[in-house]
């Protein structure tokens, strides 16, 4: 098979339409062939029998549908994807931490304590309970900080910041993040309905 199968082609939502994941196009084949998604078209339609999928037949499709080709067929790949409930194992499991990178991208580089806008390099992952003291590097624990408020605070806890409220840690669910080789498609926008990120980041 050759076309789109090691890239990125597809948006998994699970069954609230909420982002859990994205598949490479071989992936996104196989789940197809399992049945265990059901594949939106490029008008929308929510396609429950990926027989129809594959059939083409009255389904529309972008004029960069990706794809997969055998000897002698063209097997367009769903771009959004929705798990059917049978299949919530495949639910990916919220990372326990996240890198200074994915902070910035939740946070939109802006210090939860002084609230201004920094560049990577001045910001910090800041530990709410201090490492010091015992606190984790957990989701529960971990927030986005410049180097000064990050120095100022030291290993005080509790900790208020600039609007007098504790520092709060990384809002959850944590939104999935795609990686920095996948080319985001404009029809993915919708579903990212925690606005803290913006998928269209071309820092991705
Ligand atoms: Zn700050």
């Amino acid at each position: 098979m050759s076309g789109h199968s090691e890239k990125i082609t597809t948006l998994l939502l699970d069954g609230a339409f909420l982002p859990t994941g994205f598949l490479s196009g071989k992936i996104a084949f196989l789940h197809l062939l399992k049945n265990s998604i059901r594949s939106f078209d490029a008008k929308e339609n929510l396609i429950d029998n990926n027989l129809d999928w594959f059939s083409n037949d009255g389904i529309s499709f972008y004029e960069d549908q990706p794809y997969l080709t055998s000897k002698d067929k063209i097997w367009f790949l769903p771009t959004v994807a929705v798990l059917k409930k049978n299949y919530i194992p495949f639910l990916r499991k919220t990372p326990k931490t996240l890198s200074l990178t994915k902070l910035c991208l939740i946070f939109d580089n802006t210090c939860q304590i002084c609230f201004d806008k920094y560049r990577k390099e001045d910001l910090t992952i800041e530990h709410i309970f201090p490492r010091s003291k015992g606190g984790t590097r957990d989701l529960e624990n971990i927030t986005l900080t410049c180097k000064k408020c990050n120095q100022n605070k030291k290993d005080m806890y509790p900790f208020r910041n600039s609007k007098n409220i504790n520092i709060k840690s990384v809002p959850l669910p944590v939104p999935v993040i795609p990686n920095k080789h996948t080319k985001i498609r404009p029809e993915w926008s919708k579903f990212f309905i925690y606005k803290k990120i913006n998928i269209n980041d071309n820092r991705l």
